[in-house]
């Protein structure tokens, strides 16, 4: 049995998504990461910067439809996404990519990935004040809408994983 991760005690085996490029303008508990989304992280990034795949997995669903505009609340529900399933059931979500990843990366639902495989680009769709990355892990649970999220230790360099696994 897999413990419950907590804050003090995160769910580890995650590799950083923008390979290390970026800064962490949110974290834990910020301004809108509340409720469901409490243990999500912001990671601002230029428009266009790679985006890793943090751990291997099954790509359960993909968004890619939303302009790169950002906005307000009334955009929450308008953003690029690639959600993953892992091997230890946990999902990972990767929010506000950029339009247009989904032909770029020839990545579609089913997909099996690789730890620090090429996902998309970290864009500005929906609810976004500025060019960034979101990224969380989330409950094993229903494949039908995003689970709540549990904390979660990003470490190591994606591009060092993915050379392994090639
Ligand atoms: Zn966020």
């Amino acid at each position: 049995m897999n413990h419950t991760p907590t804050i003090a005690s995160p769910l580890k085996g995650f590799c950083h998504p923008l390979d290390g490029k970026g800064y962490l303008s949110q974290g834990i508990r910020g301004k809108t990461h509340q409720n469901r989304m409490e243990y999500a992280y912001d990671i601002a990034s230029s428009i266009g910067t790679p985006v890793y795949a943090m751990r291997a997995g099954r790509v359960i669903r993909l968004q890619d439809k939303y302009p790169d505009t950002g906005g307000t609340k009334a955009h929450a529900s308008k953003f690029n996404y690639v959600w993953i399933e892992h091997d230890n059931g946990y999902r990972s979500a990767y929010a506000h990519l950029q339009q247009g990843f989904r032909k770029r990366v020839q990545l579609k639902a089913g997909d099996w990935v690789k730890a620090g495989q090429l996902i998309g680009y970290s864009g500005n769709s929906g609810w976004s004040s500025g060019p960034h990355l979101h990224v969380e892990v989330q409950t094993q649970g229903s494949r039908a809408k995003f689970s709540p999220t549990v904390p979660f230790q990003i470490s190591g360099s994606c591009s060092t994983l993915a050379r392994k696994a090639s």
